[in-house]
């Protein structure tokens, strides 16, 4: 007889993290190779922030401040909200988890758009709510088909802005309408992991929704552009009645003190980031001219990574991809999505992917 575990864990697949360099050597041979499969940042921590780093590592026999206070502050301030309109978590994952926690149970439904990150669906399930996916149109999320998949039962909705995986954004107005349509009591949850890289102007930057509406929240990261994906720190900017849930479902101590000082210095290192993020969409717009001159459709990105829509070769381009040293993301029977690296990792992606995928 073995232990019983709840009925809701029977269809659920783990996370499967994108591969890395020591996967390969163990499993291919491969001596060196390029990881572009988890959207991180090529470049490390922000060049002021690696000695704060270090400094609040001596300090870890402490407990973290379990409020994050000072780190609030300075979100608040950041984003121009109240500190009662923030609330900091492991990751913006680990926010997303407890969002969920606070606001869906079984009976409850949660849409999203898909395909989209990962996450969604199995947290979701986890709790044994009801995942409702609304089909991505054009690569895009089709926000007049989520307001229609709407239902009485809805009690969140996620809009991944720019989508994970494809790099698409949608425009200020399309998510207004959305807003406009969604019942109060439901929570719109605008994840914007990616917000750093978007250059298109009609992409809105959604604290200015969430500043007027007490039923959107937006989910922010500084595992991205800034960094910090191995310190596992992100924020959630949301009405205070939100934020309050947040804190009740929160695991204490979740937030490190080391991850809560690299965060507040990363913050002030605004040139450092500007300039990192300038490097990652030129290279971004280099490469997908460089793929598009080969005849490959690619959608267009807003983020740090992009998509090859190639529907059945996507296993096989990727363990292509792979035995030449470079890792990739490929969802089975769909496509790939690539991160984009630093120029000599992107020139090496290229010289692989070139004769895969000219046409
Ligand atoms: N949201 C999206 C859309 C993502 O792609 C990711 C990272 N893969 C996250 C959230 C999670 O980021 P983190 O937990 O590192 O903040």
């Amino acid at each position: 007889m073995s232990v019983r575990l709840r009925p809701a864990l029977a269809e659920l697949a783990a996370y499967r993290p994108g591969r890395n360099a020591a996967d390969l050597a163990r499993e291919l041979g491969v001596p060196s190779a390029v990881k572009l499969a988890s959207n991180e940042s090529a470049y490390g921590p922000l060049p002021s922030v690696r000695a704060v780093i270090a400094a609040a590592a001596a300090e870890v026999n402490r407990y973290p401040d379990n409020g994050s206070s000072e780190l609030t502050a300075a979100l608040a301030a950041h984003c121009g909200v109240s500190p009662d309109r923030v609330a900091v978590g492991c990751g913006s994952v680990g926010l997303y988890q407890q969002l969920i926690a606070a606001l869906a149970g079984p009976g409850d439904e949660v849409v999203y758009g898909w395909r989209s990150f990962e996450v969604y669906p199995s947290f979701v399930a986890i709790t044994g709510a009801t995942g409702v996916p609304v089909p991505l149109c054009d690569h895009t999320y089709d926000l007049p088909a989520i307001a229609r998949a709407v239902t009485g039962r809805t009690r969140m909705i996620c809009v991944c802005n720019p989508n994970n995986p494809t790099g698409t954004a949608v425009g200020r107005a399309a998510i207004a309408t959305l807003l406009d349509s969604v019942p109060d009591e439901v929570l719109v949850v605008i994840d914007e992991a990616y917000h750093e890289y978007v250059t298109d102007q009609s992409v809105p930057d959604a604290m200015s929704f969430a500043a007027q509406r007490d039923n959107v929240a937006v989910l922010r990261t500084m595992s991205k552009a800034y960094g910090l994906a191995g310190l596992r720190i992100g924020y959630c900017i949301a009405a205070p009645t939100v934020i309050g849930a947040l804190r009740q479902v929160q695991l204490p101590f979740t937030v490190s003190s080391v991850a809560q000082a690299a965060a507040l210095a990363s913050l002030v290192a605004t040139d450092e980031l500007h300039e990192r993020v300038m490097a990652t969409v030129a290279e971004r717009a280099r490469v997908l001219a460089a793929l598009r001159a080969l005849g490959v459709t690619i959608p267009d990105s807003e983020a740090n990574f992009f998509w090859l829509p190639i529907g059945a070769c996507a296993l096989p381009f990727a363990a292509a991809c792979e035995r030449a040293g470079v890792i990739v993301r490929p969802f089975a029977g769909d496509g790939v999505r690539v991160t984009v690296g630093t120029p000599a990792d992107n020139d090496r992606f290229l010289a692989v992917a070139t004769p895969l995928l000219r046409r």
